[in-house]
C-alpha cells in the first residue's frame, strides 16, 4: 500500500478540538457495516487500525490517523444503523455537518457504500452536506467480491449515472473496491495521493 504507517492520533468529539495545524486530510464516511473500517485498514496497510474507531466512546466521534507522509485520514462515525433519526440529525448538525462544510484542511471525502445497497438516503444526505464546498468526492463500491463481474459492472454503471446528474464531473468519481480481494486499492490510492498532494 501507498499509505503504510498510519497511526492513531486522536478522537475529536467537539469542533473546537479539531487539530489546529494546516495539514491536509481526507475523510471517510459510510453507513455502518458498509466496510469503512476495512477500507481504511486496507488503504493504510494496517490490519486493525480503524477498529480503534469502534471502541466504546469513539464510535460517534471523528477519529484521526496520521500517515507516514504527515497527512491525516479522518474516520467519520458510521450512520444509519439502529439509531433514532433525531439522534442522527443532532449528531450531524452538531459535529459532522459543520465539519464537512467548514473544515478548510479537508481535501476530499471518500464515501464507502456496500455495492449491494449503494446511494441510500443517508449517503445522499451526507453528500449534500459536502457538495457546496466544491471539494471532490470519491465513492468506493465496497465488498465488490460479493457480486459477479457482470453485476459489479451493472452496479458501477448505475451509480456513475446517478453521480453524473450532479454535474461537475471533474469532482466526482466512483470505483469498485474489495478489502477482501484487494480490488481497486491502487486506484483509490492514486485518488487520495492526488488530493493530499503526496
Ligand atoms: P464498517 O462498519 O463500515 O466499518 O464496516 P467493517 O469494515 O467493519 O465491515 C463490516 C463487515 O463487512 C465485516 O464483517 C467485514 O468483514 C465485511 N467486509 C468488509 N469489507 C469487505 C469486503 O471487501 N468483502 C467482503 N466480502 N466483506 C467485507
Amino acid at each position: 500500500p501507498l499509505f503504510q504507517q498510519a497511526v492513531f492520533l486522536t478522537t475529536v468529539a467537539n469542533l473546537r478540538d479539531l487539530p489546529q495545524d494546516s495539514v491536509r486530510e481526507v475523510a471517510f464516511a459510510g453507513r455502518s457495516n458498509a466496510g469503512k473500517s476495512s477500507a481504511i485498514n486496507t488503504l493504510a496497510g494496517r490490519v486493525r487500525l480503524a477498529y480503534v474507531s469502534k471502541t466504546p466512546g469513539r464510535t460517534q466521534h471523528l477519529n484521526y490517523f496520521t500517515l507516514a507522509e504527515g497527512k491525516y485520514f479522518v474516520d467519520l462515525p458510521g450512520y444509519g444503523y439502529a439509531k433514532a433519526p433525531e439522534a442522527i440529525r443532532s449528531q450531524w448538525e452538531g459535529l459532522i455537518g459543520p465539519y464537512l462544510s467548514k473544515r478548510d484542511q479537508l481535501a476530499g471525502l471518500v464515501v464507502i457504500m456496500d455495492i449491494r445497497r449503494p446511494m441510500t438516503d443517508l449517503d445522499l444526505k451526507l453528500i449534500d452536506w459536502f457538495r457546496p464546498t466544491g471539494r471532490p468526492i470519491h465513492i468506493l463500491l465496497s465488498k465488490a467480491d460479493k457480486l459477479s463481474r457482470q453485476e459489479q459492472t451493472k452496479a458501477l454503471r448505475s451509480v456513475k449515472a446517478e453521480v453524473e446528474t450532479w454535474g461537475d464531473a471533474e469532482l466526482y468519481s466512483v470505483q469498485l473496491f474489495s478489502s477482501l480481494k484487494k480490488t481497486g486499492v491502487e486506484d483509490a490510492e492514486a485518488v487520495l495521493a492526488g488530493w493530499l498532494d503526496i
